[in-house]
């Protein structure tokens, strides 16, 4: 569902993205992990096209964005693609992003109102529909200043299934929570994955990530350097630089 190619990323400061290239099925749940300042948030964000990448291809849900290092800047057809797979993706990210003057069931309607023009009827049935399955039927008519930090990260995840996106991503959803709230945000990805939904996770939760995963990514200094089953990555990593970041964990 998602193929990523010899993906490259520069910013001003040097590259942070190195040849990165990564296959992902449809329904997998994988986590992505490495030490800080390796480059997961931006390889998120090239997945989204919140950046778009310097060289190499990138393929989600059959677009495919290909760039081969010599353009000059982003030309129609890049910007169009780039539009069209933003669309079949959903992000989620560490800090909350609610809009603090709207209740949550506006929150998660806005979107699906404003960007694909659904009826307001339409548009909150099915944001009903996922407050009630991330667990926050009760809450809709809160506003995001009186939820609790793990209640706010399921209505975020809520907003960006209102989209209807065919893959998730998620940038450390858990690293601003108290620990005892960790655990219901991580469960609707759980649940989601029961579903089938195609879900990439930055996180430090190394439990979730060796229990829930269907592979574990380890990136460092802008490379994927192993991606293994999360109980073969944790018990007999392959590589030296795995072995000594889990080493660092414990
Ligand atoms: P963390 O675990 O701390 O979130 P990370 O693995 O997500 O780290 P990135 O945020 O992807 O790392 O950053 C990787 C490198 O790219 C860092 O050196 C960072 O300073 C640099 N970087 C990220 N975004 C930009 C930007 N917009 N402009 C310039 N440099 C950037
Ligand atoms: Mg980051």
């Amino acid at each position: 569902l998602v193929v990523v190619d010899h993906l490259c990323k520069s910013f001003e400061d040097g590259e942070v993205l190195n040849n990165v290239s990564l296959t992902i099925r449809e329904g997998d749940l994988v986590s992505v992990i490495g030490p800080s300042g390796c480059g997961k948030s931006t390889f998120l964000r090239c997945l989204n096209c919140l950046e778009i990448m310097d060289s190499g291809s990138l393929t989600v849900c059959g677009l495919t964005l290909t760039r081969t290092g010599q353009e000059k800047g982003y030309d129609r057809r890049t910007l169009d693609t780039a539009h069209e797979i933003r669309k079949e993706v959903g992000m989620v990210f560490q800090s909350f992003t609610l809009f603090p003057h709207k209740t949550v069931l506006e929150n998660v309607m806005l979107a699906p109102r404003v960007v694909k023009g659904e009826p307001p009827e339409q548009a909150e049935d099915n944001a009903v529909r996922l407050l009630k399955k991330v667990g926050l039927g009760d809450f809709i008519r809160r506003y995001p200043s009186t939820l609790s930090g793990g209640q706010t990260q399921r209505a975020a995840i809520a907003r960006a299934l209102a989209m209807n996106p065919r893959v998730m991503l998620y940038d450390e959803p858990t690293s601003a929570l108290d620990p005892e709230l960790v655990g219901e945000v991580l469960q609707v990805m759980r649940d989601l994955d029961g579903e089938g939904m195609t879900q990439i996770i930055v996180t430090h939760e190394m439990r979730f990530a060796r229990d829930a995963s269907d592979y574990i990514v380890f990136m460092d200094r802008g490379e994927i350097v192993e991606l293994d089953d999360g109980d073969v990555l944790f018990t007999s990593p392959k590589n030296d630089r795995t072995r000594e970041f889990l080493r660092h964990l414990v």
